[in-house]
């Protein structure tokens, strides 16, 4: 006889985990505070899970504002210039995130202008993936469902001392704990989850005495709550070097605008050499250049960036390269995080 497979028996955990967040909620410009009568706008849910992939709280706070500011509804963003967009996202990083916000923008505005509600049709729109379907659906829809991201995986793995790794622990923690969505406050389960994670259940040295899920916890029980979750040791990245050239003028700096595929796409950059693992410093013609002392680095998902930066100061602007975007000195704030960090270097190394 086929044995079928149970979800696990609720254990109770919102009715405390959320008298908890009712008191302790983070103060955060995309959010409701607990209790509201309001009701979420999905446009500024989605804007901001997209943002707070791969950057922190505090690092998407002041580009939120701005876009909401730039962009106020769906409809305006999905009319949008795709550079400026692209300009406003400097340093966020992971710019495919951007090319997705306006593709999904558009997809939402052409169908009408609102968020589908349920996560299955959410999972649909360009960009949204499983966390972010997940994330929209409960916290602007109410859906009784859970987004698992990192502080929710470490409060799960803790709680049931759970030992899989990577996408498997994040399968686990979902299963164990979406019994546990109330039908009600599916978004502030969701909410609370994560606050617990950033500021109790913390990477190192979890707060347990403070945590409202203490009592059922069983990496608490076990003593081993910073044990969990196991950390996947990394694996070293390649190291990949190359030039770039500050080329001042008159005010001007030279800038190029990157490939349309690839990493960094479409995006302005300084221009120089392409990178490798051994590039050999160059320069684009012969004159007064002054090299930095110490390289930038910066590092990508895949490979650590080696860049060796140049200055020079002209009189004239010289074409020496196709497609050459000469921008105030002063006003550099497209370009993405690598190049700004070469651009602060480039500056000094002209004006010495
Ligand atoms: Fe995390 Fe400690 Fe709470 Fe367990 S008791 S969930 S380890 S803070």
């Amino acid at each position: 006889m086929p044995v079928e497979s149970e979800a696990p028996a609720p254990l109770g955990l919102a009715a405390p985990l959320l008298a908890w967040y009712d008191r302790n909620a983070r103060d955060l410009p995309w959010r409701l505070p607990p209790g509201t009568p309001a009701v979420p706008d999905p446009y500024r849910v989605w804007l901001a899970e997209v943002m707070l992939q791969q950057t922190t709280v505090e690092a998407a706070r002041e580009p939120y504002a701005r876009f909401l500011a730039r962009w106020p509804t769906v409809a305006a963003l999905a009319a949008a210039d795709d550079a400026e967009v692209m300009a406003a996202w400097a340093g966020l990083g992971y710019y495919a995130r951007a090319r997705n916000l306006l593709r999904c923008a558009r997809t939402v505005a052409a169908a009408g202008g609102a968020f589908p509600r349920s996560e299955g049709e959410l999972r649909r729109l360009p960009g949204l993936g499983p966390y972010t379907a997940a994330a929209v659906a409960a916290l602007a829809f109410g859906a009784r469902t859970l987004p698992v991201d990192a502080n929710v995986a470490r409060v799960g793995a803790r709680l049931f001392a759970l030992q899989p790794e990577g996408p498997a622990l994040l399968r686990a923690v979902g299963e164990r704990l979406r019994p546990e969505v109330p039908a009600d406050r599916a978004g502030d389960f969701a909410q609370a989850l994560m606050d617990l994670g950033a500021v109790v259940c913390r990477p190192r040295a979890p707060d347990c005495p403070r945590c409202p899920l203490a009592a059922r916890c069983h990496a608490r029980a076990l003593g081993l709550a910073e044990a969990f979750p196991r950390r996947t040791p990394r694996r070293a990245r390649p190291t990949r070097r190359g030039s770039v050239w500050w080329v001042e003028a008159d005010g001007r700096v030279a800038l190029v605008r990157r490939p349309p595929r690839g990493l960094l796409a479409g995006m302005l950059a300084l221009p120089g050499t392409g990178w490798s693992a051994e590039q050999p410093r160059a320069l684009p013609f012969p004159g007064d250049w002054r090299w930095a002392a110490e390289p930038v680095r910066h590092g990508f998902t895949h490979f650590d960036l080696v860049l060796e930066v140049a200055g020079i100061r002209l009189a004239v602007p010289p074409a020496f390269a196709e497609g050459l975007i000469w921008t105030s000195r002063d006003s550099l704030a497209g370009l993405p995080t690598v190049f700004r960090k070469a651009a602060a270097v480039g500056r000094e190394l002209a004006r010495a």
